[in-house]
């Protein structure tokens, strides 16, 4: 039987050999395996890439969120954590780690509700929340799937009230917004190099990137125990620095980022030409002409989710369900640590309606047909349910 993995990090490190393998053997013949030359190297690489004025590896995505909160806490309270009653505006539908990074922040997280077209933060109720929430500190806008919010929105709301916008890129890097890079545009971007992401590492890795030179000196210092001198420290502090050999890797990889989101660009394309038209069925939306989606996910919404995900399981076809759980309902954001910004019916919705399909920058046409093949029979024949 055929079986159509999600991703293929095998086939992608057969595509890099040669590089990557150059990249671990030059860190073997240096030894510098705390901040050694590739960090600053990945540093300067994906600043330019992004166009912004500094960016700062880390260990993960999640680090990369908290120690740009942080570094905001202290920036704009003068104090080490924001508390309990500094709000900052998010998304329910996205990875724990976001929401997590704000009570890890010391803040509150506030829930708003998603635009059913694209699954982001929906910039009209974070405007009707505005009106009211005099507490809200900032906004943590994320891309999930590989396209941007609104951005025009989210940042004209935080000039509107002074409020700190942090993009979590941690599925859209090389996405991009009236031609802007993804995480240049607010106040700091965190991106992830998880192994799965579209641009991803050997283990887990992350970045911040940020305009700011003052917010850019306190990330550093924040992930280096919290000082410039380790021996004598100003602030709480962490060991979440990026390894050296995951900033190998990474460089060797970023050479083909463009080109690997160009291929998502097109099984996408395929997917939703062959999908769009059938009844019960909900493609991905591209309602921002001048937004660029990576896909970092190709998620589509059915009514029968998890009979359409178990057929296609025994077809040997995978897939996914990002995110199962919206998190508003998650143990870790009750006991009053995180507010509701209205109904989140959108959310819910869609938590049960979602499903990913491979999106393997390197699957073959033929595999992609595949998937087109099966999917269409199960929704046309509707024997999913
Ligand atoms: C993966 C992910 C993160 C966390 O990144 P890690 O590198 O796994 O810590 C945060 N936010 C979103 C939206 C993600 O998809």
């Amino acid at each position: 039987m055929k079986q159509i993995p999600m991703l293929d990090l095998n086939a992608e490190y057969a595509h890099m050999k040669t590089d990557i393998d150059a990249a671990l053997q030059r860190c073997l013949s240096h030894q510098k395996w705390i901040l050694g030359p590739e960090v600053g190297e990945l540093e300067q690489k994906i600043a330019a890439y992004l166009g912004s004025a500094h960016c700062i590896g880390c260990s993960s995505g999640t680090e990369a969120l908290v120690l740009s909160l942080r570094a905001l806490a202290i920036r704009r309270t003068g104090k080490e954590y924001f508390t309990r009653d500094d709000e900052i505006l998010t998304t329910p539908f996205t990875f724990t780690a976001t929401g997590d990074a704000i009570l890890r922040a010391g803040a509150t997280p506030v829930f708003v509700d998603i635009d059913p077209r694209t699954y982001n933060l929906d910039a009209a109720k974070v405007r009707e929340y505005l009106r009211t929430g005099t507490k809200v500190v900032g906004i943590m806008p994320v891309h999930l799937y590989g396209q941007s919010c609104d951005m025009d929105a989210v940042l004209d709301l935080a000039r509107e009230r002074n409020l700190f916008v942090v993009e979590d890129v941690a599925q859209a890097f090389g996405g991009m917004w009236r031609g802007r890079k993804l995480g240049s545009l607010g106040t700091l971007g965190a991106f992830s190099f998880f192994p799965s992401k579209n641009l991803g590492c050997f283990g887990d890795g992350g970045m911040v990137s940020t305009g700011d030179p003052v917010l850019a000196d306190l990330v550093r210092m924040l992930l280096k125990h919290g000082g410039k001198d380790k021996y004598n420290v100003d602030h709480i502090g962490y060991n979440a620095r990026l390894d050296t050999l995951q900033a190998a890797v990474l460089l060797a990889k970023l050479k083909h980022i463009d080109d690997f989101n160009d291929r998502r660009r097109k099984i996408a394309a395929a997917y939703t030409a062959a999908l769009k038209d059938l009844k019960g069925i909900t493609v991905p939306a591209e309602p921002y002409a001048h937004a660029h989606h990576v896909y970092h996910q190709y998620t589509i919404a059915v009514e029968n989710r998890d009979g359409l995900q178990a057929r296609l399981g025994k077809e040997g076809v995978a897939s996914m369900v990002y995110y199962p759980f919206p998190l508003h309902r998650m143990k870790v954001f009750g006991e009053g640590r995180s507010r509701n910004a209205g109904s989140l019916a959108v959310a819910e919705k869609a938590a049960g309606r979602v499903l990913s399909l491979p999106i393997e920058p390197l699957q073959a046409g033929e595999q992609t047909e595949f998937v087109i093949a099966r999917v269409s029979d199960h929704i046309r024949k509707r024997d999913h349910s």
